[in-house]
Order: C-alpha cells, then structure tokens, then sequence
C-alpha cells in the first residue's frame, strides 16, 4: 500500500521537480506533457548504473553512456539531434564494428545515425523505438577518408539503395557486395538480436548470400530502412527490467510468407479514407504513466555531465555557436517498428 502510494507520488514529483527546475513553462503547466516532450527536451544522461527499462518502443533508460562525435572509425552524424547515447554495450559494439566494417572495406568505417536521447524514452521526431538505448541507425554511406565537419554531418543527404523507377528493387548501380557483407557483419555478433533493412534489401541478400545463411534469418524487412540499417541488440545480461523481445525465426527465412508479403500490394496500400460520418478519433498520447514506472524516476534523477559518460575518444559538443535549424524533417522513416508483429499496418500480414 504504502509502495503504491509512492509509486504514484513519483510523477507528481517529477513534474513538480521540472517545473522548479524550468523545463516546464508556467503558462502551459495545466496541460501535461506528454511522455516524448519530457524526455525530449532532457539534454543530459541521469547520474547512475546504466539500466535498459522497459521494452525498445515503450521504455528509457538509465546511466546512458555517448558514443563520442568521432572516433578512428566512425563518426556520428546529425549532432543537432543529441541521439548518440546508448547503453554501454550498445556503445562498445557501435566501436567494435566500425573497426570490423573498414576492415571489410566499408571506406574508413561507418557513420552512425541515431541510437536514443540521453535518458531514451519516446521521440518527437522518427523512430517508435530506439528507446531503451539498444537500438542504433548505421547509414549506407561509408564514413569518408577527410572527416566530415559538424554542418556536413547535418547537411549530407541519406541515399537510398534502391532504384525508385522501378517497385521495391535494390538499386544495382549503388548496392555492392560490400553493402551485403557491411549488414551481414552487423548480423553476426551474437549480441545482435535483429537487423532492419528494406523488404527490397532483404529480398537482394536472400538471393546473393553465400556466406551462413542462418544469420539471415536475423535480417528483417521493415518499411524504410533504404538509406541506412538498423541494429538491435538483446537486454544485456543482468538487466533485468529490459524486456526481451521474442526469437527471430530459425534459417534464414527468405521463403517465408512475410518476406513475400512485403512484395504485394497490401503493405503498399492507402489507408481506408476515414468515415465522414464518424467523429475523428484524436491519437492517444503516450504519457509518462504509459511507461515503466522506473522511467518518472530517471527523469527526475540528477545528471551527468557530457565529458564523464562519453566513452574514450573525442567530443565535439554541439554548442550554439554552432547552431543550425533544427528540421526534423528529413527523410527519417517513422515505421521504425519494433517487430514483424507490430509494424502498423491497415491490414494484418499474413500469420506464420
Ligand atoms: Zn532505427
């Protein structure tokens, strides 16, 4: 009793915290805010153990460590975006592959899209998940041999790898066999529990892969997902409020209904026009309340400074000095869905 009390007491104090704190504007503070407004507008990582809490598309996450700006083979891109935080091994991997992937000769290594805010949570702008810190946006694009300054990073468009003339293909002009071992590499780490890339990209790599076909089954097709891939890990070991995410089919399932699914007109379909008749039902916002009850406390927790959870390796802080307009409205694929099982879809795929 007195436990759910407290448990309730949390997001009044947390709001009350912020409000004190002024990340909450009086004149609005009626009007709650929603659960991706408060942990959009946190700028920092909170001061403790680093814990995933909740599940990729519904959670945050605590002691976020930043991959730094730029390391020997990598650099992070849209610094604007403060979404190079991750959990730990999230952090470690991002580094370990890009040495793998200029070893394979992905140019000098990779450029790493987002991965989550400082304290993860639900996003303004993009992605549905990415929100407990083990989910990171890889580009297409090898990182070049000159670095990329800070406004390059922002201005540098996304190239998608297929070839728009033609429905759902993979551009053979622009995707290599480099490309195709770059996503397989990504693959097979046994940390890694799934890959996103488009159906198109899948479709390329269950027709070209030679090498263990097993790890294609880890590769999964998704909306989007054309001008970079997408890379999940599992919970860490140890995390025990991390919520796992069910078992990628065994093989590579390339023969599967869903990846043929994909290839029809169904996915591709417009919405049903809505009822003229019927009063539009507004989209319920996810609020605090929706998440983790462990996520009111993260928010409210204090923080670390940038310089202390940036792994080795150097920082370039985004600074205002440095400002550039803050559009959110590049190409960035809203469908980043959690599963197969939870694209949002007007119709229900195929069961399998
Ligand atoms: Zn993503």
């Amino acid at each position: 009793m007195f436990m759910r009390s407290i448990s309730k007491a949390i997001p009044a104090l947390v709001s009350a915290a912020m409000f004190c704190s002024g990340l909450i504007d009086p004149a609005v503070a009626e009007e709650p805010k929603t659960a991706k407004q408060l942990f959009g507008s946190v700028k920092l990582p909170s001061k403790a153990e680093a814990d995933p809490l909740g599940f990729y598309a519904k959670g945050c996450m605590s002691g976020a460590v930043a991959l730094p700006t730029d390391g020997p083979t990598w650099q992070a891109m849209r610094l604007s975006r403060n979404r190079r935080w991750g959990n730990p091994a999230m952090i470690s991997f991002l580094e370990q592959f890009s040495q793998d992937a200029a070893r394979l000769g992905w140019g000098s290594g990779i450029l790493v899209g987002d991965i989550s805010q400082p304290r993860g949570g639900p996003m303004i702008t993009g992605h549905a998940s990415h929100q407990v810190g083990l989910d990171a946006d890889i580009w297409f694009t090898p990182k070049p041999a000159q670095p990329l300054s800070v406004q390059q990073r922002e201005d540098m468009p996304f190239t998608s790898m297929l070839d728009k003339s033609k429905f759902l293909t993979v551009d053979s002009n622009r995707w290599t066999s480099t490309h195709a071992r770059l996503v397989m590499q990504a693959a097979s780490y046994p940390q890694v529990q799934r890959v996103f890339v488009n159906p198109a990209i899948k479709k390329k790599l269950c027709q070209t892969w030679t090498g263990d076909r097993d790890l294609l089954g880890k590769v999964r097709p998704i909306y989007g997902h054309d001008e970079h891939f997408h890379v999940r890990l599992s919970c860490p070991p140890g995390a025990t409020s991390c919520q796992k995410q069910a078992a990628v089919p065994k093989g590579d399932d390339c023969d599967s209904k869903g990846l043929a699914w994909w290839f029809t007109k169904e996915p591709w379909a417009p919405p049903p026009k809505p009822d003229p008749n019927k009063k539009p039902v507004k989209p319920r916002q996810v609020m605090l309340s929706d998440l983790p009850k462990a996520c009111a406390a993260v928010l409210a927790a204090p923080a670390r400074s940038e310089a202390d959870a940036t792994f080795g390796g150097s920082v370039i802080s985004y600074s205002p000095q440095t400002a550039l307009p803050t559009s959110t409205t590049e190409a960035e694929p809203a469908e980043d869905a959690t599963s197969q099982e939870q694209v949002p879809l007007p119709t229900p795929r195929p069961s399998r």
